[in-house]
């Protein structure tokens, strides 16, 4: 009798250990798939496409940009922030290209003076741009600035840069890329490209490789670069924003049926 109760406790202890073992297993498998997932999200945007290359992934001072919008089309600020990276702006852009690259750099360190708590309020900006497609999707997409709303104004003689502007403290500044910085050679060779197009005298295709290259090592380049030493930046005092606009072609399509 008294070892039919004793062989009886027994098994409930063993049974009462296994189900705390099968718990504790359960537990650190939910706990690994966590982490396996919020890893995952981290690293969206470390993983190389065919149009976002390794050397874009890998490269130094490339950063993503936090930012905070409100909820809804009639809602408040939104409680958390989000973070939009290059590859993004790569992907709603259509490609990386040397002007994405430069307006990212440019516009991320002038949002760093703007807001330096590093959350950028994208219902409070205003901006002006050249009429590039490359400027202008990165401006907009960065800042939240429209043209329809009159927050983005277009105005070509701002040349490869920007004049970003606080609303609410008015505070405004410049960014250019220092001079020198932009090789003659690859103005040069986007020159020849454009009159060949322009003129209707066949663009060769070599040239297109070559421009892309010379383009993509520029990339490199800056974004391996320490924004101080590559950017022009200027605070502007009292800067009164103008809405200007205009419509133009767009540069970024006119070789798409040029022969491989
Ligand atoms: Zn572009």
């Amino acid at each position: 009798m008294r070892e039919s109760f004793i062989s009886q406790r027994i098994s409930l202890v063993y049974k009462y250990r296994e189900t705390r073992m099968k718990r504790i297993r359960l537990l650190l498998l939910i706990i690994l798939l966590s982490v396996l997932i919020s890893s995952c999200n981290i690293n969206r945007n470390s993983i190389s496409e065919w149009y976002y290359p390794d050397w874009a992934v890998n490269a130094r001072y490339n950063q993503s940009i936090k930012v905070m919008d409100t909820e809804s089309a009639l809602g408040r600020y939104a409680l958390k922030t989000k973070e939009i990276t290059l590859k993004d702006l790569a992907l709603i852009h259509g490609h990386l290209c040397d002007g994405l690259v430069i307006s990212y750099i440019q516009i991320k360190a002038v949002l760093e003076k703007l807001f330096p708590d590093g959350i950028v309020d994208r219902t409070d900006l205003r901006a002006v741009s050249k009429n590039g497609p490359c400027w202008v999707d990165a401006i907009s997409t960065l800042t939240g600035t429209r043209t329809n709303f009159g927050t983005l104004s277009i105005q070509p003689e701002i040349g490869d840069g920007f004049i970003i502007q606080r609303i609410s403290t008015g505070e405004s500044y410049s960014v250019h890329l220092k001079n020198g910085l932009f090789p003659k050679e690859l103005t040069e060779l986007e020159n020849k490209i454009r009159k060949a197009g322009a003129e209707k005298t066949g663009v060769n295709p070599e040239d297109i490789d070559k421009v892309e290259k010379m383009a993509n090592n520029l990339s490199r380049k800056l974004l391996n670069s320490m924004p101080e030493e590559i950017l022009d930046i200027k605070k502007i005092d009292k800067y009164k924003f103008e809405f200007k606009f205009e419509t133009a072609k767009r540069g970024d399509i006119i070789n798409k049926d040029v022969s491989r």
